[in-house]
């Protein structure tokens, strides 16, 4: 997903929210955003491409990090969502590294938002 902002919610099978999370820097390591600079913004990196070049840690992962892993069990559901510093709404499909993670967290399905048609589309991949 893109770097400005991230937002996670992930729900068990009764849609109760057991974890969030949302993009930032590494433990220890300064906010992009706090720098003022993205080496990934500042080459023009399209979405899903070399996010090892950026200190953030995407929302997925860190709501995945915080999740108790007993919901970890092919019933919860992972909600991104994203926006620009305009509040505009950004593709939020998960990077390829973050959707193997939602694979191996046993997670049901992942909705996400995808402006790459015409307007913004809910989508939703099922995992099982
Ligand atoms: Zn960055
Ligand atoms: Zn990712």
């Amino acid at each position: 997903m893109t770097h400005e902002s991230g937002y996670i919610f992930l729900v068990d099978a009764d849609n109760r929210i057991v974890a969030t999370g949302y993009n930032g820097a590494a433990r220890g390591e300064t906010e992009c955003l706090e720098v003022g600079t993205c080496w990934r913004k500042e080459n023009n990196v399209p979405h899903g491409q070399q996010y090892e070049k950026c200190v953030a840690v995407h929302a997925e992962a860190n709501a995945i990090i915080n999740c108790d892993p007993k919901y970890f069990n092919g019933t919860s559901t992972i909600y991104i969502y994203g926006c620009d510093k305009d509040n505009n709404i950004c593709d939020s499909s998960p990077c390829l590294m973050c959707d193997r993670m939602i694979k191996n967290a046993k997670l049901n399905r992942c909705y996400y938002e995808n402006t790459n048609t015409v307007g913004v589309k809910r989508i939703v991949k099922k995992y099982k």
